[in-house]
């Protein structure tokens, strides 16, 4: 089973991969994480890449979609994945549509998360991932915070902000690409009648860890 999360910053899209993962035994497959990781390992791929994650701009399909097909032929992700992050615009859903046929595979379920403008740059501010690249778990200091201020309960690792994170043009840049190149894949997967869509906000008191309660079930029982 193919699961794509959709949803701006700070909606919650990782924490409920996470948990979806964890559940269903997936992999999470999260191109910021995997670009982050490359970034901290200065590889080629991370150097090329941190031109663009700097300046909250989209890294190019050339090296975006190759790395997303790669890692969906590994043998953990044959049962089920969870994309996270990607795709992120309408060229990168038929790519991913594209490479999913060859493997007589679809996108099978689009978690789509909305959380009101308010919530998002305040979430934004406050999220904090683990600073072990093996375990990468994000929390918030507001919202779910670690029992222990700064340390990471899964692992006991420091947490910090990230880079991208902490910059406010970065921010505004990173929420202007997803109001014009990714809200359009709502239209994209609606069409495909494979999209729901879930209200992630305190206002209405249903945070990340209930949508993915809720949608476990649901596969768990199909
Ligand atoms: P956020 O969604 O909070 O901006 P991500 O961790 O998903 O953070 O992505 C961080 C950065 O990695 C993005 O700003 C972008 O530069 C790059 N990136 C992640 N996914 C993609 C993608 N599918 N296509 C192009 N660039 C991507
Ligand atoms: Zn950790």
């Amino acid at each position: 089973m193919i699961i794509i999360m959709l949803g701006a910053q700070g909606t919650g899209k990782g924490t409920v991969a996470g948990l979806i993962s964890e559940q269903m035994g997936w992999p999470q497959i999260s191109t910021g994480d995997i670009f982050r990781k490359n970034i901290s390992e200065k590889t080629a791929l991370g150097i090329e890449a941190s031109k663009y994650t700097e300046k909250g701009e989209l890294v190019p399909d050339e090296i975006t979609v190759p790395m997303v097909e790669d890692r969906l032929n590994w043998e953990d992700a044959q049962e089920g994945a969870i994309l996270d992050g990607f795709p992120r615009t309408i060229e990168q859903a038929e790519k991913l549509d594209e490479m999913l046929k060859r493997n007589n595979k679809k996108v099978d379920l689009v978690i789509n998360l909305v959380t009101p403008k308010e919530e998002i740059i305040d979430r934004m501010l406050t999220r904090r991932v683990c600073s072990n690249q093996e375990c990468k778990a994000t929390y918030n200091i507001k919202l779910h915070p670690p029992v222990k201020e700064g340390i990471c309960d899964k692992c006991g690792a420091p947490l910090k902000q990230r880079a991208d994170d902490s910059d406010p043009e970065a921010i505004k840049k990173r929420l202007e690409i997803y109001e014009e190149k990714t809200c359009p894949l709502v239209e994209y997967y609606k069409n495909k009648g494979v999209i729901r869509t879930e209200e992630v906000s305190v206002a209405v008191n249903r945070m990340g860890k209930d949508v993915a309660e809720d949608i476990v079930k649901e596969i768990k029982n199909k």
